[in-house]
C-alpha cells in the first residue's frame, strides 16, 4: 500500500477508536455558522476557528471563492440546515496570486503534469499533451487579496437566493502569524439588512 494511503487509515483507526459519543451528533450544524475558505494546506479552520465536530459548516476550495458551487453549499448551509451567519476567510500567500488565467490555460494547453514553482512564478517541467479544456474554465485567480475578499463577500450578498438577513464577514487568515485580520470593507458590504 503507498504509505499515504496506510498514514490516512492508520490515523483514522486512532480516530475512530476513541470516537464515543461524536455518533450522536445532529446533522445541522450545533453553532449556526458556515466558514468559506481557501483549501491551502497550512490553514486548518477547525483550528483557527475553534471548531469541533458538529460545529459549523466549512467549505473549501482553491482561494475560498464565491464560485457558484461555493454559494451551492451556502445555500444549503442556510435553507437547510440553519446556519445564521457567514464568513468568507482568504489568506495571505495564497496561491492563487501567483498565476492567471492565460498563465493556467498555456501551462495546461502544454501538459498536464505538475508544473515548477520559481522565484518567477510557475512554468511547465513536465511532457505534454496538455489540453486546451482549460480555456473554458475561470480560475477565479486572486490579483489584490483584500479586494478578493470584497468580491466574494459582495457576489453572495448580491445573489438572489442568499437572504439579507445573514451577515456576512470577511477575514483574512495570516500563514505567518495564524490571526485573523478583519477586511472591514468586506464586513461592511456583508452586513445584514
Ligand atoms: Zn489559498
Amino acid at each position: 500500500m503507498p504509505n499515504v494511503l496506510k498514514e490516512v487509515l492508520s490515523a483514522n483507526a486512532t480516530y475512530a477508536a476513541s470516537f464515543g459519543p461524536k455518533g450522536n451528533l445532529a446533522l445541522p450544524p450545533a453553532r449556526r455558522f458556515a466558514i468559506l475558505t481557501c483549501m491551502d494546506a497550512r490553514l486548518d479552520p477547525a483550528k483557527y476557528a475553534g471548531l469541533s465536530e458538529g460545529d459549523a459548516h466549512v467549505i473549501r476550495n482553491a482561494g475560498g471563492r464565491a464560485s457558484d458551487d461555493a454559494i451551492r453549499s451556502l445555500v444549503i448551509s442556510y435553507k437547510l440546515l440553519g446556519t445564521r451567519e457567514w464568513f468568507v476567510i482568504h489568506h495571505t500567500n495564497c496561491g492563487m496570486e501567483f498565476f492567471t488565467d492565460a498563465l493556467m490555460r498555456d501551462l495546461l494547453a502544454r501538459s498536464l503534469e505538475t508544473a515548477e514553482l520559481s522565484a518567477q512564478g510557475f512554468r511547465d517541467v513536465g511532457k505534454g499533451p496538455g489540453s486546451t479544456e482549460a480555456q473554458f474554465v475561470d480560475w477565479l485567480t486572486i490579483a489584490d487579496t483584500a479586494q478578493a475578499v470584497v468580491d466574494d463577500v459582495s457576489r453572495i450578498r448580491r445573489h438572489p437566493l442568499v437572504p439579507k438577513s445573514i451577515p456576512i464577514y470577511g477575514y483574512i487568515y495570516d500563514v505567518k502569524t495564524g490571526k485573523l485580520v478583519e477586511v472591514a470593507a468586506a464586513t461592511q458590504v456583508g452586513r445584514a439588512t
